[in-house]
C-alpha cells in the first residue's frame, strides 16, 4: 500500500458540513509511512473534540484500519496568519461570546459554553473581558487570583479544567472601572499577553454588552474564529442582538450562530415550561439572518444557583437545562470547525 492508494480509501470519507470528501476538500494534510508501516496521517481538522470532527476522525480510522493498516492521527490547521501578528498562537479557536445589551445571560452562556467544551476533554481558557462588571470568577467560584512569575507574566488559576482571567482578579469585582477608549485597549491587550495561557483548543471570551471599545479591540487585535450571540426572544433584546452582529459583520468575523437564553419558564414546582417573553423569537431570528441557532435555554432556577455557587450547571449529568448547555457546547464547537476546514478548502 502507498501513499496514492491510501488517498484513495480516504476518499470514501465524507465531510457532512462542507459535503464532499475529505481528500476534495483539501482536509488531508499528508500521508506518511514509517518503519513499522504504520501510517501517519495529518487531517486539516480545526475545533478538538467537536462532535463532527471527531466522527470524521473515527471514520479515517475505520476505513484504513479495515484495509489492515495501522493508523496515527494528527490535526492541524495553519491559518493563513505570520506567528509574529498573532495574539494568541498557542490558542486554535477563539470564540468571543456577545450580546447587545445587558442582563440576558450572556456571562451565564460564556462560562457555561467554556465550561463545557473543557468537560468534552478540550483544553480551556475563560477570559472574561467584561472590564466594566466582571463576574467570571464569582461564577465560577474561583478566588485564587492569578499569579505573577519572575519575568512579571501571570499564570491564569483553573477551576473545573479552566484557565481564568477576568478584570476583577485585578481590580475587584465591586469597583467600577470608569476608562476611556485607549486605556480599554491598553489593559486588555496586556491581559491576554502577559498571561501564560499555554495550548488552547478553545478561548472563550465573555464580552461587555454592547457594541464599545473592548469589543473593537478584540476585533481589530484577536483573530476571532467565531462569535456567539446571546438573546433572550423578546422583540427589543432581538434588535439589540442585531446590532451585534452588524458589528461582526463588518469586521468579516463568522458568527457561529444563536443562545437563545430565558426561553420559558422551567417551572420548578409543576415540572411545566411557561412561555414568559413569547416563543420562537430566537429561531425567527436566526432564520432570519440565515444562521444557526445553537439551542435555547429556559429560565431555570438551578442556573442562577449553579451561577452563584460556582458550579456550572452545564456539568450536572441529569440536568435538562445542563443538557441544553451541553448542546449549545457542542454546536459551538461544530461550527467552529466548519468556519476552519471551510478556509482550507
Ligand atoms: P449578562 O452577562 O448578560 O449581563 P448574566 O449571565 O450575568 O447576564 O446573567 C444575569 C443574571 O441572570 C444572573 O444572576 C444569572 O445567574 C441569571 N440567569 C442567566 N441565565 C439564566 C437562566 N437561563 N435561568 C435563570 N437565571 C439565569
Amino acid at each position: 500500500m502507498d501513499q496514492d492508494a491510501v488517498r484513495d480509501l480516504l476518499r470514501e470519507v465524507h465531510d457532512p458540513d462542507l459535503d464532499d470528501d475529505i481528500v476534495t476538500l483539501n482536509l488531508v494534510n499528508g500521508i506518511e509511512f514509517d518503519d513499522d508501516d504504520t501510517v501517519h496521517v495529518s487531517l486539516a481538522l480545526g475545533a478538538p473534540y467537536s462532535p463532527t470532527e471527531t466522527a470524521i476522525a473515527d471514520k479515517v480510522r475505520q476505513v484504513l484500519g479495515e484495509a489492515g493498516l495501522d493508523v496515527e492521527l494528527s490535526a492541524r490547521i495553519d491559518d493563513d496568519i505570520e506567528a509574529e501578528e498573532q495574539v494568541f498562537p498557542n490558542v486554535e479557536n477563539v470564540i468571543a461570546v456577545a450580546s447587545g445589551k445587558g442582563g440576558v445571560g450572556k456571562s451565564t452562556v460564556a462560562v457555561n459554553l467554556a465550561a463545557g467544551l473543557a468537560d468534552m476533554g478540550a483544553s480551556v481558557g475563560l477570559f472574561d473581558a467584561d472590564i466594566y462588571g466582571p463576574n467570571v470568577p464569582r461564577m465560577v467560584d474561583a478566588d485564587e487570583p492569578p499569579q505573577a512569575t519572575e519575568d512579571e507574566t501571570l499564570v491564569p488559576p483553573e477551576q473545573y479544567g479552566m484557565k481564568l482571567m477576568s478584570m476583577a482578579f485585578l481590580v475587584g469585582e465591586d469597583d467600577p472601572v470608569i476608562w476611556r477608549g485607549p486605556m480599554v485597549h491598553k489593559v486588555l491587550t496586556q491581559l491576554w499577553e502577559d498571561v501564560e495561557w499555554g495550548h488552547l483548543d478553545y478561548m472563550v471570551i465573555d464580552l461587555p454588552p454592547g457594541t464599545g471599545d473592548t469589543q473593537l479591540t478584540l476585533l481589530q487585535t484577536v483573530p476571532v474564529t467565531g462569535a456567539v450571540i446571546v438573546t433572550t426572544p423578546q422583540d427589543v433584546a432581538l434588535d439589540d442582538a442585531r446590532k451585534g452582529l452588524e458589528m461582526f459583520g463588518k469586521h468579516d468575523t463568522p458568527v457561529l450562530g444563536i443562545a437563545e437564553n430565558m426561553a420559558g419558564f422551567k417551572c420548578p414546582d409543576c415540572g411545566g415550561t411557561h412561555d414568559i417573553f413569547g416563543s420562537g423569537g430566537g429561531e425567527r431570528f436566526a432564520d432570519v439572518h440565515d444562521m444557526p441557532l445553537l439551542g435555547s435555554i429556559p429560565i431555570d432556577p438551578a442556573v442562577r444557583t449553579g451561577g452563584d455557587s460556582g458550579e456550572p450547571i452545564v456539568l450536572e449529568e441529569d440536568n435538562e437545562t445542563g443538557a441544553a448547555f451541553r448542546h449549545i457546547a457542542r454546536e459551538a464547537a461544530n461550527n467552529a470547525g466548519i468556519v476552519r476546514r471551510r478556509r482550507q478548502s
